[in-house]
């Protein structure tokens, strides 16, 4: 019995999310016949995909958005950015070895560029 309860609280709290994108698709796709019926079946087509790949952004951002306000992805984004900073290489200018501290170990040069 406490199982039903917690499903239908859950289903209660997932569905106005749901019952809002099912609206917003709903009406876009209303829109999408509308526009099909004016302006002709390739046109109105082009328009649909491209009220479809909106929607999907759109989607995609909301979602982030609910990633981000649980601390999801934005330490996800900002932990990999750090890593490939760390990761960067250096190669020495004047010798072309690789370069880990401040100067290279070979030459003694602090002349370095980095590698991508
Ligand atoms: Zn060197």
């Amino acid at each position: 019995m406490k199982a039903v309860i917690l499903l239908l609280r859950m289903v209660r709290t997932i569905t106005p999310m749901l019952k809002r994108q099912l609206l917003f698709i709903g009406s876009s796709l209303g829109i999408s016949m509308v526009l099909t019926y004016f302006f002709g079946f390739l046109i109105g087509i082009a328009i649909n995909i491209a009220i479809f790949l909106g929607i999907i952004f759109y989607i995609r951002k909301k979602q982030m958005n609910g990633l981000k306000s649980f601390g999801f992805s934005d330490e996800k984004i900002g932990g990999g950015y750090t890593n490939s900073g760390t990761r960067l290489r250096y190669i020495c200018l004047s010798c072309a070895s690789e370069v880990s501290g401040s100067k290279c170990r070979r030459c003694g040069s602090k002349m370095k560029k980095p590698v991508f």
